[in-house]
Order: structure tokens, then C-alpha cells, then sequence
């Protein structure tokens, strides 16, 4: 579901208009909704709920600290992939005993930091993971938990650069050799079994190969709880949202379809994996990311230039892929919809970034309604895997990021100014 509507012609966060925001903050900026965030999360948490179950929040999805204090006021977990997500779910005042770590490359500094900080479970997808993690922890005095990421080897249909669980991604271990890494790793003196994990890719829209994931597992989930006594199995993320008929539909109820072919709800979601995790009698954890806050952003940009060629039409608005990368890095689609709705036929056209690179663009030979320079544009959909991809490319200043709540909205993140870009450089 999302909370972005026209009211009259102009489009609104809940009780805010865009252009207000666009007006107070400029553009390009994020612009994200509380009430989307708090509705994703607990329709999600109730289709759970009859499982003994803890959703940990995919932090690198939108690590904002305002982001993950409104999830951590929901109840929600994080799963972090890094000792500066750590950092942020501290500062954010999350309980690092509801964290689980993940990430094939965790240093020993990272490994250090989350055991003092006594996070609930690393996720180690090797075995040289396992004896660093053994070694740190015996270093310290201490007993780390873990869990090991197992492969399934399912195919999840989705796009290769975000498909993780076949045998030839690099994560995990091979569901064939899992026993004998646990049985290692029973040997290692400063280890706690504490659960199992997977992970088969994101946005992906087909309950079932959330739930062949699942089965594929339970034996090996079963061999673990009576041999090890693990707490846990955590299934991972990767529900997909919608991104292509945001708004197109016209119907603002357009997400609670559950048939709706390119729509995996959380009720569907949950009824092909409930009745195969609640048997375990273990506790299930989910790491939703995309699916929290992907739909509950959107990135505001205003026309600069409309060029016209033989070839065809290019609107250049000043957002580019250094601010959402999606489109350049995985084919990403975004909806593109006027803040103000104007009365002209929509047009094929070129939506391009001004970075000089032939992969900044937004949409290519795509129908949109025609936009003159100075119209203000919103790319829906951009709450996941937006601004925390955003680089300096082009020394271009990070973006300013808004959170709207209700009738309010409170900028969450202050636009980079020109002196941010250079901090930290010296001219020896
Ligand atoms: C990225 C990631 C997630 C979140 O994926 P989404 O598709 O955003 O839900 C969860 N768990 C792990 C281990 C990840 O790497």
C-alpha cells in the first residue's frame, strides 16, 4: 500500500502536497510517508502472527535514522550488513539484541564491534567466517552466536543482479554441505548454534519459491533444532512491491487485490509459508527491506530542459542515477507522475539525469504525460534502495530526505551544501 493520492490535481503525501514540500526543500529530494512504513509493517507482523516470529528491517533498504526509529517503535528487528548499520540502529536507538548480521565480507573490526555491541546473531555465510568469528570471540572472552546462511538452490525469477539463492551466487553455503559446517562449527569452542538462515533474492512477487525455500529446509532445520537446540530460522526477505501502476491504476485501493498478477501481499505471502514453518515450533525471523519503505518513498525532480531531436523527445530533469540508481544498475522501473496534473496528451519521450553518462535515465521511450520546463515530477516508488545508493558522482550533493507524518513533515536529512563535497579532502 502507499499514502500518495491526488487531491484535486495536485499529488499529496497523506495531508502534505509535494509541491509544498518541493517548495520548502527544493528539489531533487526524497520524500518519504510514516503512515505507508507503519501500515507495511504491521499488516506484515499480523499476517505473521501465528507464528512465534521477529522482523528484523534489511537496514541497507532506507537507513535513515528517522526510518529505523519509527520501525523500532513498531517493534520491528534490524538486519544490518555492516559496522556502520550497527552504528545507525545505536544511534537510531535500536537494541542490537534484536539485530542479526549478515554480508559474505565482515572484518574483524565489524566482527569485534557487533560482539561487544551483542548483537543476537551473526548470519556467516562461510566457514573461514566461522573461525574468524571463533577466534574474535575467543580473543574477547566471549561466546558469539551464529547462524549459518544456507543455499537452497532455488531459482527466485528475478533479476540476476539481485537473485541470491542458486548455487552460483556467492552467498551462503551449499544446503548439501550444511550439516557438516554446523558439525564444524559445533567444534569451535567460542560459538553458540543459535539459528539457520536463507535468502533467495529480492523483489520477488510469487509466494512460491518463498515456500520451496522453506521446505527445501526443514529437514536440515529439523536435524539442527534436535542436535543443536537452535532458537531460530530466519527466512529471509525478498517480497517484492509493485512498481509500475503506483498510480496509473487510478483505483487508490489498487494493492489490497490480492490477485493482482504482479502483487505478492503479505496474506498470500504468509499462507505459503505458515503452514510449513509452524510445525518446527521454532522462532521465524523475516528481513523484509524492499517491501517495508519501497513503495512509501518517492524522489521529487523538476524539469530543466525539454530537447527536442528528430529521434525523439528529452525532458532533463535534475535528478539523476547518482540520486536513484535503480534504472542504470538493474533495469529498475519507476513511475513517473506530475506533482500538478496538466491537460496535455501524454507523449513518448527520454526522462534523462544531467550526469554524463548514457545509462542516466529514468525512462526510455516511455509514454508520459508531456512536462514543460520548471513542472515538478515524482519517481514513485523509490523509498528501497534509493538514497542509500547515492553517490557524489558529478560532485553532485547528497539529497535532502523529508518524512511525512500525517498533516506534518519534518526534513529528516539536510541537503549536502557545496563545503560537504570537498570535507575531508587536502591538496598536500
Ligand atoms: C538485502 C537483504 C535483505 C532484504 O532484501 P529485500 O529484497 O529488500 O527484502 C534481507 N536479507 C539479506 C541477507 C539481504 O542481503
Amino acid at each position: 500500500m502507499h499514502s500518495f493520492s491526488y487531491r484535486d490535481q495536485s499529488l499529496f503525501c497523506e495531508g502534505v502536497s509535494l509541491e509544498k514540500i518541493a517548495d520548502e526543500v527544493g528539489t531533487p529530494a526524497y520524500v518519504y510517508s510514516s503512515e505507508t512504513i507503519r501500515q507495511n509493517f504491521r499488516r506484515l507482523d499480523e499476517a505473521l502472527k501465528p507464528l512465534d516470529h521477529l522482523i528484523c528491517y534489511a537496514v541497507k533498504a532506507n537507513s535513515n535514522l528517522a526510518i529505523l526509529d519509527l520501525l523500532r517503535k513498531e517493534g520491528a528487528g534490524f538486519d544490518i550488513v555492516s559496522g556502520g548499520e550497527l552504528f545507525r540502529v545505536q544511534k537510531a536507538g535500536g537494541d542490537p539484541g534484536k539485530c542479526t548480521f549478515a554480508g559474505v565480507g565482515k572484518t574483524e573490526q565489524e566482527i569485534e564491534y557487533a560482539i561487544q555491541a551483542g548483537v543476537y546473531s551473526f548470519n556467516v555465510e562461510s566457514e573461514p567466517e566461522l573461525e574468524r568469528i571463533n577466534d574474535v570471540a575467543g580473543r574477547l572472552g566471549v561466546k558469539a552466536p551464529v547462524a549459518v546462511r544456507v543455499n537452497p538452490n532455488v531459482d527466485a525469477n528475478t533479476h540476476k543482479y539481485i537473485s541470491t539463492g542458486k548455487s552460483q551466487n556467492k552467498f551462503g553455503v551449499g544446503l548439501d554441505r550444511a550439516a557438516e559446517v554446523y558439525a564444524h562449527a559445533a567444534t569451535l569452542p567460542n560459538l553458540i548454534l543459535r539459528g539457520v538462515q536463507t535468502h533467495i533474492g529480492s523483489q520477488i512477487l510469487d509466494p512460491a519459491p518463498f515456500a520451496e525455500a522453506a521446505a527445501k529446509l526443514v529437514p536440515l532445520v529439523e536435524h539442527l533444532r534436535d542436535t543443536y537446540k537452535i532458537q531460530f530460522f530466519s527466512i529471509g526477505g525478498g517480497v517484492g512491491i509493485v512498481y509500475d501502476e503506483a498510480l496509473a491504476s487510478g483505483d487508490p485501493a489498487w494493492w489490497e487485490f490480492v490477485d493482482h498478477p504482479k502483487r505478492i501481499t503479505p496474506e498470500a505471502y504468509a499462507a505459503a509459508i505458515v503452514p510449513i514453518l509452524q510445525p518446527l515450533g521454532l522462532r521465524i525471523l523475516f528481513e523484509p527491506g524492499r517491501f517495508m519503505v519501497g513503495n512509501a518513498g518517492v524522489l521529487l525532480s523538476t524539469v530543466q530542459y525539454v530537447k527536442k531531436t528528430p529521434a525523439k523527445t528529452f525532458t532533463v530533469v535534475d535528478a539523476a542515477m547518482n540520486d536513484l540508481i535503480r534504472p542504470a544498475l538493474y533495469e529498475g522501473y519507476h513511475e513517473i507522475v506530475p506533482l500538478k496534473k496538466n491537460a496535455s496528451e501524454p507523449e513518448p519521450m527520454d526522462v534523462v539525469g544531467p550526469v554524463c553518462e548514457s545509462g542516466d535515465f529514468f525512462a526510455q521511450d516511455r509514454t508520459v504525460p508531456t512536462l514543460a520546463q520548471g513542472e515538478r515530477i515524482a519517481l514513485m516508488s523509490s523509498g528501497a534502495y534509493g538514497f542509500v545508493m547515492s553517490s557524489n558522482y558529478n560532485s553532485r550533493p547528497l539529497l535532502p530526505e523529508v518524512l511525512v507524518d500525517g498533516g506534518k513533515s519534518a526534513v529528516i536529512r539536510q541537503r549536502q551544501t557545496l563545503d560537504d563535497l570537498i570535507a575531508g579532502e587536502v591538496i598536500p
